[in-house]
């Protein structure tokens, strides 16, 4: 059965020391509750391995935000899924709002990471989510059916089977204004039907779905009460050991 998970994105917060802090934070909290949940920390690239030097990894996973579409060579500046192993993560946050609209990740691009991070037995966190005029003009449904199919419909099943989806709506991130507990399942449920057209009902009832945006400890236990949500992808709550273990004890 599928897992539910609760992972934080730090995007480009914190340095070094700082994030070394923070995560020696949430690793000593998960020491005195029990999770009913996987817990992961989504870090910048400069932390990893620090990072991965103070966390017990049984209770705490650790994920790259990004990794290339390249397996190695002449990318100045870029950092491979192979590198991002390399230092003892196991995830890796693909296909962001933030990198599509901001770096230019097409769905074909996001494909190739995609297929680089199971390559090198990175678990893919892969995002989805509409924008606000799509959610408004009621096309959400096909767009996010389309992210999915453009970029994880040609895996095989056992691969499909690896990945993790974030339903984020963008109008969601970062706003405040976070989708309602009922928004949520409506278009998980969609989601996990979706799968289940492609993969039959097993892969689909294994894949864990998790919801992101403006997600608190206010409102994680009513989002993470609706049968299709799975967990959440945590962004600006992430950024202190109280509100985001808020949201992992809202399991
Ligand atoms: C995110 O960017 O993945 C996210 C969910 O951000 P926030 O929680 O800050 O809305």
């Amino acid at each position: 059965m599928r897992k539910n998970i609760v992972a934080g994105n730090w995007k480009m917060n914190t340095t070094l020391q700082e994030g070394v802090a923070l995560a020696k934070g949430v690793n000593e909290a998960l020491q005195n509750v029990t999770a009913n949940c996987d817990v992961i920390i989504g870090v910048p690239f400069t932390h990893l391995a620090s990072i991965n030097g103070v966390i017990d990894s049984s209770k705490l996973g650790l994920a790259a935000e990004n990794c290339a579409d390249q397996k190695s060579g002449a990318y100045t500046g870029e950092v491979s899924a192979s590198m991002v192993a390399s230092t003892g993560a196991t995830y890796v946050i693909l296909g962001h709002s933030e990198r599509r609209q901001y770096y230019g990740e097409t769905a074909e691009i996001l494909k190739t990471k995609v297929n680089l991070a199971l390559a090198n037995n990175l678990t893919p966190i892969f995002c989805i989510g509409e924008v606000l005029e799509e959610r408004e003009n009621g096309t959400y449904f096909d767009v996010v059916k389309a992210q999915i199919e453009e970029s994880l419909f040609e895996l095989s099943a056992e691969d499909f089977g690896k990945i993790v989806l974030a339903y984020e709506p963008v109008w969601a991130i970062g706003t405040g204004k976070t989708a309602t507990a009922d928004q949520a399942e409506e278009i998980h449920a969609f989601i996990r039907g979706v799968l289940a057209t492609k993969y039959g009902e097993e892969v689909a009832n294994n894949t864990s779905i998790l919801y992101g945006g403006s997600c608190k400890p206010s409102n994680a236990a009513e989002l993470f009460a609706k049968p299709n949500v799975d967990g959440g992808l945590i962004g600006g709550a992430a950024l202190d050991v109280e509100s985001f273990m808020g949201i992992v004890t809202a399991f």
